[in-house]
C-alpha cells in the first residue's frame, strides 16, 4: 500500500510562509507530479512528505498512519534527486544495494534484488561498471535502481530528469513511464517541466507560493483550469 494524505500541512522558515496549508489526497499506485514555478515550494512539500523537514502545522498520513514522529528511514519512501549522488568509488551492483547493506539485507538476498532491479532498467550490463563510466541516463538509471531496490510504498521524484540533455529527458521520461506501469508504486513527481506533467501524471497539482491552485487530471487541468494562473502553466488559451 502506498496511499500518502496531506491534512493542513504548513511549513515556515522563520518567519516566512512557504507551504500554507495543503489538502491532497495521493491514492495507492497514482503517478502524482508537482507543477509550479520555481520556489513555489514543491522540493519542500516532498521533502515534508520524506521526512527531511518537519512540518510546522497540519498532518502527513501514509497508509493512515501520521508520521510526524517518524523518522525518513521508517517511513517507507525513497526519494530520487537531481543530482544522482552515486558513489564512485563503488560498482553499479554496490551503489544499487548499497541501502540495503545499510539495512542489514544478507548478500544473496541482496543481489537477487539488485539484479531484479538492474533487469527493469536494462543495467544488467553494467553492474560490475563505477559511475564514471557511465552516460548520464545510465547513471540516473542507477539512482533510480537504488531506490527500486527498498520496495518503498512510494517513490519521490524531485526534478529527476533536469541535469539531462533534452534528447535523453525524453528516453528517461519514457523509460519512468514503463517502470510506473510495470511498478505499480505510488510516485509524487516534482517538475517545471510541462510536458513531463503532462505525459506522466495520473493527477497534476498545481501550487503557486505555498498554496494549491488546482488538482486534476492532465485533461481537467487543460480543458477546465480554475484560473489563469493553471491556464498559463499548463499552456491552455483561455
Ligand atoms: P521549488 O522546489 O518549488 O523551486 P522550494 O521548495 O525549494 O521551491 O522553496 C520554496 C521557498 O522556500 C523558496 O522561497 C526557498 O527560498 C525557501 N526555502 C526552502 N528551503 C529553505 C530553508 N531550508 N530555509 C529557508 N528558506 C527555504
Ligand atoms: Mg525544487
Amino acid at each position: 500500500m502506498g496511499k500518502i494524505e496531506l491534512v493542513g500541512v504548513e511549513k515556515t522558515f522563520g518567519h516566512v510562509g512557504v507551504i500554507k496549508g495543503v489538502d491532497l489526497q495521493v491514492e495507492d499506485g497514482e503517478f502524482v507530479v508537482f507543477v509550479g514555478p520555481s520556489g513555489c515550494g514543491k522540493s519542500t512539500l516532498l521533502r515534508l512528505i520524506a521526512g527531511l523537514e518537519d512540518t510546522t502545522g497540519g498532518r502527513i498520513l501514509i497508509d493512515g498512519v501520521d508520521v510526524s514522529d517518524t523518522p525518513p528511514a521508517k517511513r517507507g519512501l525513497s526519494m530520487v534527486f537531481q543530482s544522482y549522488a552515486l558513489y564512485p568509488h563503488m560498482s553499479v551492483r554496490s551503489n544499487i544495494g548499497f541501502g540495503l547493506r545499510m539495512a542489514g539485507v544478507p548478500k544473496e538476498e541482496r543481489n537477487r534484488k539488485v539484479e531484479a532491479a538492474a533487469a527493469v532498467l536494462n543495467l544488467t550490463a553494467y553492474l560490475d561498471r563505477r559511475p564514471g563510466q557511465l552516460s548520464g541516463g545510465q547513471r540516473q538509471r542507477v539512482a533510480i535502481g537504488r531506490a527500486i531496490v527498498r520496495e518503498p510504498k512510494a517513490f519521490l521524484f524531485d526534478e529527476p530528469l533536469s541535469n539531462l540533455d533534452a534528447a535523453l529527458r525524453v528516453n528517461m521520461r519514457l523509460e519512468i513511464a514503463r517502470l510506473q506501469n510495470s511498478l505499480g508504486t505510488t510516485a509524487i513527481y516534482v517538475t517545471h517541466d510541462q510536458i513531463e506533467a503532462m505525459t506522466l501524471a495520473d493527477k497534476i497539482v498545481v501550487l503557486n507560493a505555498g498554496k494549491i491552485e488546482q488538482v486534476g487530471s492532465p485533461l481537467e487541468l487543460y480543458d477546465h483550469p480554475a484560473n489563469l494562473f493553471v491556464a498559463g502553466f499548463i499552456g491552455s488559451p483561455k
